[in-house]
């Protein structure tokens, strides 16, 4: 099929699925006043690759499959993985600093499953790299549109899935046929299920042996018999929908859901682990390890846009150069450009899969940038907030500028250091609805998306090499003669 265009894709999308907003049942993904914003955003994805100034970035000839989506290029070695970070910071930026999920999540859990299954079936003599093999092509010659399904809803934290009063709080296997598996559960916070063709089923967390039947990976798509997807509201579109400044929240968001997998079946060859128990953890794992590196990629770029807002408040302001005003603009350029290294580093320092080929990101490098990300997040806000002081919460709307009676009086009192009041409004606007309509999103999910500050610090942990460190620190105590 091949590279699609933007109708191909919505059109896609109108296939029955099980959608729910705010309780009512959703037709039509597409056209829903509030989802069709997120459905939108994911379209600029379909509509970059055929723009001439972006098609470079976004699509890639490959030797094998043809022409396809650069997202789902294989990285074997740094130069791609270094061009799948400028990919997600460049149609992050497009998006107005708005992360576009929809091929690159899928590409990570796909880069890991290839990983994993190799390693499945080398250890236990099982055939599911081809399997991945096989839906990989299906997925890139048809230019599908992806969402990855990992964190189960989980009931009792301290309780394994097989110690859960209800067994269903992690996804798992009800029934084996000769045909497939049929399975029941629930994942949370399933991003841009609504707008995906496929969900790519995962594991999120080590399993034991009792657990073997929530050992579980596997696809569906969107419109799979049983599969209801639950919308969270989207407080973001519903209040662009009422304030024509916010421009963010009509053009460029993402939606999640409560996806619930209510006796699911699924084909054996869509099903990429049915029990092995042992490789849930590393498949876990390994996910994580490309969908981090996803995530330094694109808050870099988000920080960019908080870079440019804060720099423009600070000279509409006549604050700019004044010494904690640079302070707080220094704070958040740092904190972009730490990211950016990061995942530079992660890029330059990756480590090939000696069975698959495949590159996979540094683990440390990109844990120390996904935990800065989680942990700096809101220090940043703070900081965009100091500078732009307290219109960034009580300029007046876009409607006061368009009543001509008040108009006058804005113009006189909203004016600042430079440009017109009109402007400076409509920046401190976009700093409004970045801190109340999209801030309890963007504060969570800078803090749990792509996983949560502890998951970073376990990773960091037990992945950091210490022998040169220690053999160091024996060294310098005198209890070793040499560093070799
Ligand atoms: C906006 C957003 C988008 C997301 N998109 C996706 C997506 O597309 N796909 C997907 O699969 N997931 C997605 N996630 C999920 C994300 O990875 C999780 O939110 C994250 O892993 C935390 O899990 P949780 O939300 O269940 O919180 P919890 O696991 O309940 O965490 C809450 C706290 O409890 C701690 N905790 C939990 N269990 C234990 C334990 N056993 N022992 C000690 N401490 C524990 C955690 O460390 C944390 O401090 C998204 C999340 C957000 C916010």
């Amino acid at each position: 099929m091949g590279l699609r265009r933007v109708e191909e894709y919505l059109e896609s999308l109108r296939d029955g699925r099980e959608v729910y907003y705010r309780g009512e049942r959703v037709d039509d993904v597409t056209s829903h006043e509030v989802l069709g914003a997120a459905v939108r955003h994911a379209s600029d994805i379909y509509r970059l690759q055929w723009d001439p100034r972006y098609r470079d970035l976004l699509v890639y000839e490959d030797p094998e499959y043809g022409l396809i989506s650069r997202f789902y290029k294989i990285p074997r070695g740094s130069g791609d993985l270094l061009e799948r970070f400028e990919l997600i910071y460049e149609t992050t930026r497009f998006g107005r600093g708005m992360f576009n999920i929809i091929k690159a999540i899928g590409s990570d859990a796909l880069f890991a499953l290839m990983v994993i299954a190799r390693r499945m079936d080398k250890a236990l003599g099982t055939s599911y790299y081809e399997r991945v093999m096989n839906y990989y092509r299906y997925v890139v010659e048809n230019d599908l549109a992806l969402a990855v399904a990992q964190t189960d809803v989980k009931g009792d934290r301290s309780k394994r899935p097989h110690e859960q009063a209800d067994p269903d709080l992690y996804v798992h296997i009800v029934e084996r046929t000769k045909d497939g598996i049929y399975v029941q559960g629930a994942k949370a916070h399933t991003t841009q299920s609504i707008a995906a063709n496929e969900i790519i089923v995962l594991p999120t967390r080590a399993m034991t042996e009792r657990d073997r039947d929530y050992a579980v990976a596997f696809a569906v798509p969107a419109n799979a018999r049983g599969l209801k997807l639950v919308s969270r509201p989207m407080k973001a579109v519903e209040s662009a929908l009422r304030d024509p400044s916010f421009v963010m929240g009509r053009m460029n968001v993402e939606n999640e859901t409560l996806t619930i997998f209510d006796n699911v079946f699924v084909p054996w060859e869509r099903v990429f682990m049915a029990g092995e128990w042992q490789f849930a953890g590393p498949l876990a794992v390994t996910f994580p390890r490309y969908h981090r590196f996803t995530a330094i990629s694109y808050r870099a770029a988000m920080a960019d846009l908080l870079v440019g807002l804060a720099k423009l408040l600070a000279e509409y302001n006549g604050v700019d150069g004044k010494s904690h005003i640079r302070r707080d603009v220094a704070y958040i350029i740092r904190y972009k450009e730490m990211l950016r290294a990061t995942a530079v580093a992660a890029s330059h320092y990756c480590e090939v899969d000696p069975e698959t080929g495949v590159a996979m990101p540094n683990i440390v490098m990109t844990n120390v940038g996904k935990l800065l990300a989680n942990e700096e997040y809101t220090n940043v806000v703070k900081h965009l907030i100091d500078v732009a002081g307290g219109l960034a919460a009580t300029a007046p709307s876009m409607q006061d500028f368009e009543n001509p009676q008040l108009r006058p009086y804005l113009e006189k009192y909203l004016a600042g250091a430079r440009g017109t009041a009109l402007e400076r409004a409509r920046l401190f606007m976009l700093a409004r609805e970045w801190i109340s309509s999209f801030g309890a999103l963007f504060t969570t999910a800078m803090i749990h998306a792509e996983g949560s500050i502890e998951a970073s610090i376990i990773e960091l942990y037990r992945s950091y090499d210490y022998e040169e460190s220690k053999k160091l620190a024996l060294y310098a105590a005198g209890l070793r003669d040499t560093l070799d």
